[in-house]
């Protein structure tokens, strides 16, 4: 049976230049960065390149960039990491944060948006949501600001001047998994968490050269990532106007405000979300109940209740996200096996 992936934000295929990087790197790059050998500086050579690469597409300075293992790990980095000089001073907190922001928030005073700013010494806010693709703008707030940009690289564009630290996953933009870069300011009140000479002592652990390197040809494709993502928008506006025509119990959430051009939340009062979910995978379609990284759990979302949505209503939730370069048909596929298996 053909397969359509409609699962982008959960994570997205390595494109073909990054398969043969990553391939090229393990076979030939092998060498560790760190070792003063002619392999380690080849291997050291070409890290540093290719952070060159990826720091001047995000408009950064090269020193400025961590490479992690995952936008989860650098979160944990960079949060752990300003904890020490922070202290005991309340965040600012947007509630449909990723687990992977939320967790190591876990022992702080955190404040929910929209509380009040006074006194808190950090803000911590997504670029765009994983489940339902809105877009929010770092508030004003005259504290140090943390953005999790992991779901809006590649989609939209990425500013890092209203920010202080930002985290970037490599596997969302048709990069390897397993490579992700965390973003300081210089001058941040950090300190390193995870001990070791490499990434400037910031990051400990060898760096995973073939992954990096295929990050940095993923991040060359950017430019034109952005603009096929961009033509989603129609795509994804038709199948959710076909989608609310077939009753009025439905919802698009986050409709009428910006979002990211490939996502679509779909909430189906009187269904379950994981059973369409599990109809469509079966019909060929891989779509998500929400964020992928809470597949398996039968855990409402907690983005989507943050929003003001029930319980029952987050369970219904399906979330569609397009990959760049969808292709019509599919799209029309997609929504003629929805219509079925809703029954209308
Ligand atoms: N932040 C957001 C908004 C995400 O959507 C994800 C992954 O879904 C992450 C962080 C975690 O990224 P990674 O898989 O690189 O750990």
């Amino acid at each position: 049976m053909e397969r359509h992936y409609f699962d982008a934000n959960a994570t997205t295929p390595p494109l073909p230049r990054v398969v043969d990087a990553v391939a090229r790197a393990m076979a030939d790059t092998w060498g560790n960065p760190t070792s003063t050998h002619r392999e380690g500086q080849r291997a050291r050579h070409l890290l540093e390149e290719a952070r060159r690469r990826v720091a001047e597409s995000l408009g950064a300075a090269p020193a400025e960039l961590v490479f992690c293992a995952s936008a989860t790990e650098a979160l944990h980095l960079l949060l752990r990491g300003l904890r020490p000089a922070l202290g005991d001073r309340p965040a600012l907190v947007f509630p449909g944060e990723h687990s992977a922001c939320l967790n190591p928030l876990a022992d702080w005073a955190v404040r929910w948006m929209p509380g009040d700013p006074e006194g808190c010494a950090t803000v911590v806010q997504m670029a765009a949501s994983n489940e339902t693709g809105i877009l929010y703008p770092m508030p004003a707030v005259p504290a140090l600001r943390i953005k999790d940009a992991a779901q809006a690289w590649g989609k939209v564009p990425v500013d890092l001047a209203d920010c202080d630290a930002a985290v970037f996953s490599g596997h969302k933009i048709g990069g390897p998994r397993g490579v992700a870069v965390l973003w300081m300011r210089p001058g941040l009140p950090w300190t390193a968490v995870m001990e070791g000479p490499q990434e400037r002592r910031r990051r400990g652990g060898t760096e995973d050269l073939p992954a990096i390197l295929g990050l940095a040809e993923a991040v060359a494709e950017l430019p034109a990532r952005l603009a096929r993502n961009a033509e989603l928008a129609p795509l994804r506006d038709a199948l959710e106007a076909e989608v609310l025509s077939w009753s009025t119990d439905y919802e698009v959430v986050g409709r009428g405000l910006p979002r990211l051009p490939n996502t679509s939340s779909l909430l189906l009062r009187g269904h379950l979300g994981e059973s369409v979910q599990i109809a469509l995978d079966l019909a060929g379609f891989a779509v998500s109940t929400g964020s992928a990284c809470h597949s398996g759990s039968t855990k409402p979302s907690h983005a989507i209740m943050s929003l003001g949505y029930s319980e029952q209503e987050a369970r219904s939730v399906l979330r569609i996200s397009m990959l760049p370069g969808a292709a019509p048909e599919a799209m029309a596929a997609l929504g003629a096996a929805l219509r079925r298996i809703l029954g209308r």
